[in-house]
């Protein structure tokens, strides 16, 4: 009998062998059903088998999922190459592209009506319409059969009882999305500029290009642009099978040929007689990632606008049914344009033809959690692997981004002044220690003016502070007791709304009581530093006629409060990070930053960058199509390098002063990076693991091996951390040094270890 390696989404480097049963038919790529242990799992033929188990101890596969076209090569090839760089075992990379793969994979169902060929044909006029139409179309929907033939469900009811008609339940085809009216704007000169270089990637094989442009000088129409083009000529060079055409000109181009979708959504004769349904041919798929699934709403309806069909968003928080819908409309190619997170990047695409990153700079594109991959870096590697071009966007480019452009592996597209505004945005430093905030308060005075003068002329305003809730820290004035989280360390926030005190870390949350529960004096507990809520709280006492938001993060209404500034319902703005990321209000005048130095104090290696893009970004928002855009930066260090280039509009000076101080300290990119964290309930034992592993650290030059040190959040839920950063040259064989290494030693229990290549973080 036959044998295959079957990979499954668990904590295994390798597939386990199994036996493939007579009459099944198994290639490598496809999906199976295996006995595993007590219980059934899903997992794909990762190739022939290799090991040398007896035949009689392997189990046989237990089930096909041939409704489903295998996983293709290149996905299989990510997976490796993803687990390879990342040192996560294959299967948990696996795991990551089928999420509660037992729901995802069942086949879809569909009801049709068929015409029963034993009955007679009725007499009756409106019985024998449907009848000989159902003969001439062979099965189809109920709601087919009604619209063509004009029966009413009645009817259709009583041929059913009169056996007439026979309903039959079969895996519904896919239905290819297609794109129907749409609207395209006018480029302007340098988008057009921009566009035509872009259009040169289109099917030419991988390559990666930076689209360069300040926000909103309209990257996002142009990269549609492209999207388009990409769906054009590929259905175009379809249609008109061995003869492709590449339409050159825009006016040349027809409208999204919509005879791709071989098999109709609802049309019954592509079912006549088939049992088994037979793919579409996908001819392609293009993704666009996002950093933030809070951004997508806005660029969906803007797809939808633009090319008159919605695109298939991927997130984790829809219903189970829906998400086996759009994972099978993916791996069955139905699905055209995806958008997503991260996470969207581990799906089985049938055939990807190009990748968009939109905001590539940003650091949420790190995962951190389970496998950790930076999605932006991996979105590359999948373009190689599947051939294909990949554009990341941005006003900030990252300094890894910018440094392969310096070394030629990236091209370069630029686009040139703002799209609705040319004029750019003002942007101000105000020195806090000179024009100090009233005791009490956050704002500035000359803040508070510009905020007014704003208003007054019918414009909105966004303040901007990256701390939640109301306060950071509180503490007793009498006996200085500071409220700690029991299980972290870290300080508890205040939430003034539901009033409370709560951890961001582990989200533990208690009443905020009267008395200090360390010296008992009442009345004594004070609010140190603001969060948004208390800048909420200042602004609506200075504006008490203006409608005044606040999103943090983490409520459940950020989406309304969001379209209330794009409306206009919304006149001032307060929040967090969110609302950096791309977003575009029309109306916003002003954006004050309360708090510009709070990024730069934690001073990991990106820290100055990272500080750079957000405000940057930030900035950006104002004046997009309202008069003249404003920023004001708070801080209390105008000298700072990074200020100075913020004020100088000087990007690319900041950016090469940057990039020459992380060259000197042989920083990434100029150097690599992995980080050792290690954790567990005991903290001696902790430590011990780490200082051992330390010791065993091999010699070989250029290898530095710092720490251990407790990570700078030394306790997270209880758990004790520990740190090791590796830090190597450029051409070191990092992985497999790290392979070897960790291989000699291995972890006491209840010690943890996580390896992060690449990390971000340094907490
Ligand atoms: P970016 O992605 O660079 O921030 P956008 O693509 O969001 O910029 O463009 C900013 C604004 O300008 C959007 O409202 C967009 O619809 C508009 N815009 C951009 N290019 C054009 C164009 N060629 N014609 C009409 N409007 C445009
Ligand atoms: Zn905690």
């Amino acid at each position: 009998m036959k044998r295959m390696e079957v990979l499954l989404p668990r904590p295994f480097d390798r597939g386990f062998d199994y036996l493939v049963p007579q009459g099944m038919d198994i290639a490598v790529g496809d999906y199976v059903r295996v006995p595993f242990g007590s219980k059934p799992m899903i997992g794909v033929v990762w190739g022939e088998a290799t090991s040398d188990v007896p035949a009689q101890k392997c189990k046989n596969i237990s089930e096909h999922f041939d409704h489903l076209p295998p996983m293709s090569d290149a996905m299989r090839r990510f997976i490796d190459w993803t687990a390879a760089y990342t040192l996560a075992p294959r299967g948990m990379v696996l795991k990551m592209t089928m999420p509660q793969a037992e729901g995802v994979m069942q086949p879809q169902l569909q009801t049709l009506l068929c015409w029963n060929a034993d009955a007679p044909v009725p007499s009756q006029p409106k019985r024998a319409a449907v009848a000989q139409w159902l003969v001439e179309h062979g099965a189809a929907t109920r709601e087919d059969v009604k619209r063509e033939t004009g029966a009413s469900d009645a009817i259709i009811r009583a041929m059913v009882l009169a056996n007439m008609i026979e309903v039959i339940s079969q895996v519904a085809a896919p239905s290819v999305q297609h794109f129907g009216d749409h609207h395209a704007p006018k480029l302007n000169e340098s988008q057009q500029l921009a566009s035509a270089n872009l259009r040169e990637t289109i099917g030419q094989g991988f390559s990666v290009t930076l689209m360069d442009g300040v926000t909103g000088s309209g990257k996002t129409e142009v990269y549609f642009d492209w999207i388009e083009q990409q769906l054009n000529n590929l259905a175009a060079s379809n249609v008109v099978s061995g003869i492709p055409s590449f339409p050159q000109r825009r006016e040349s181009l027809s409208p999204l040929v919509q005879s791709v979708t071989e098999i109709p959504a609802s049309g019954a004769s592509a079912f006549a007689g088939m049992t088994q349904q037979k793919m579409p041919q996908a001819d392609s798929q293009i993704l666009v990632m996002l950093p933030e699934i809070a951004l997508t709403n806005q660029w969906v309806q803007r797809f939808e606008k633009r090319f008159g069909a919605a695109a298939v968003v991927w997130h984790s928080t829809i219903t189970p049914a829906q998400r086996r819908q759009q994972w099978q409309a993916i791996a069955n190619g139905s699905a055209r344009v995806v958008v997503g997170a991260r996470s969207s990047l581990y799906l089985p695409y049938k055939k990807l033809v190009g990748i968009v990153v939109d905001e590539e700079h940003e650091p949420s594109y790190k995962q951190e959690d389970g496998v950790s991959y930076q999605a932006r870096d991996m979105a590359v590697v999948r373009a190689k692997l599947e051939n294909i071009p990949i554009i990341l966007a941005t006003a900030t480019p990252s300094i890894e981004t910018m440094r392969n452009v310096q070394l030629g592996k990236y091209q370069r597209v630029t686009l040139g002044e703002r799209f609705a505004r040319p004029e750019g945005v003002a942007l101000e430093l105000i020195d806090l220690r000179i024009d100090k905030p009233e005791k009490g308060e956050w704002l500035s005075p000359t803040l508070k003016r510009a905020m007014k003068e704003v208003l007054e002329q019918g414009a909105q305003v966004l303040l901007f502070l990256n701390r939640k809730g109301y306060a950071p820290l509180v503490l007793c004035r009498h006996c200085g007791y500071r409220f700690e989280c029991p299980n972290c360390s870290a300080w508890m926030v205040q939430y003034k709304q539901s009033p409370r005190l709560q951890c961001h870390h582990c989200h533990t949350s208690m009443k905020m009581p009267d008395a200090c529960p360390a010296c008992q004096e009442p009345d004594q507990l004070v609010a140190c530093g603001p969060g948004v809520e208390r800048i909420d709280e200042e602004v609506r006492a200075l504006f008490p006629t203006c409608n005044v938001r606040c999103v943090s993060g983490d409520d459940t209404d950020v989406q309304d409060t969001l379209n209330a500034m794009i409306d206009g319902r919304a006149d001032i703005i307060i929040g967090t990070q969110l609302l950096a990321k791309g977003h575009h209000f029309p109306k916003l005048a002003l954006v004050g930053v309360v708090d510009a130095d709070l990024g730069l104090a934690g001073g990991d290696l990106r820290a100055c960058e990272r500080t750079y893009q957000l405000l940057h970004q930030l900035a950006g928002r104002a004046g997009r199509e309202v008069a003249a855009g404003r920023a004001m930066l708070q801080t209390v260090q105008p000298d700072h390098p990074v200020m100075q280039a913020l004020k100088a509009a000087d990007r690319d000076g900041f950016l090469a002063a940057e990039m020459s101080q992380r060259e000197q300290a042989g920083w990434p990119p100029y150097g690599r990076l992995a980080a050792l964290l290690l954790d567990g309930a005991n903290e001696q034992r902790v430590q011990q693991a780490a200082r051992h592993l330390v010791q065993q650290a091999p010699r070989i030059n250029g290898l530095r091996v710092l720490g251990p040190a407790p990570a700078p959040l030394s306790r997270l839920k209880n758990q004790y951390r520990f740190r090791i950063l590796i830090k190597t040259p450029l051409d070191f064989a990092l992985q497999k040094t790290l392979r070897e290494w960790l291989a000699r030693v291995p972890m006491p229990s209840g010690v943890r270890l996580k390896v992060d290549i690449d990390p971000y973080q340094f907490l």
